[in-house]
């Protein structure tokens, strides 16, 4: 397994403590200097806070860890490609790199890298596809699979 993928892996039994608690499995780690400094899961419905997702939460804890808003040469892992709202955290946090599992499960979505381009902020962030992909993709199924069934 490659550092990316261990890394991968720490983001994904995120997304399965959200999975055993109700919650769309997702799950989010920020990474600096090869140590995890933070991580996170999707709590939506236990906050009872449509701005819970994983990634917004990783990024609260990290910059309150560093005592920064500036997330300079930190790397985000993430099971699944960010929604809007959450890159532009990202993108605000100046994360270096963005790490991500699955594609978005909306097929029309726009993707990452075109907002990125489009947001015209200074900062830009560069993006990395399918790290241990097949994983992640099946999680995330499993739980729409598991909502339709109950
Ligand atoms: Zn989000």
């Amino acid at each position: 397994m490659t550092e990316n993928e261990k890394m991968m892996q720490l983001a994904l039994s995120e997304a399965k403590k959200a999975y055993k608690k109700d919650e769309v499995p997702v799950g989010a780690v920020l990474v600096k200097d090869g140590v995890v400094i933070a991580k996170a899961f999707n709590r939506r419905e236990a906050s009872k806070d449509a701005t819970a997702h994983a990634e917004l939460l990783c990024i609260k804890k990290a910059c309150k860890k560093l005592g920064d808003f500036r997330l300079n040469d930190v790397d985000m892992f993430v099971t699944l490609e960010p929604c809007v709202m959450c890159l532009g955290a990202i993108l605000n946090a100046r994360i270096r790199t963005l790490y991500i599992g699955a594609d978005s499960n909306k097929p029309d979505a726009i993707k990452c890298e075109e907002l990125i381009e489009r947001a015209e902020l200074n900062h830009k962030c560069k993006v990395v596809r399918n790290i241990l992909r097949s994983e992640c993709s099946a999680l995330i199924s499993q739980y729409f699979l598991d909502k339709r069934k109950g």
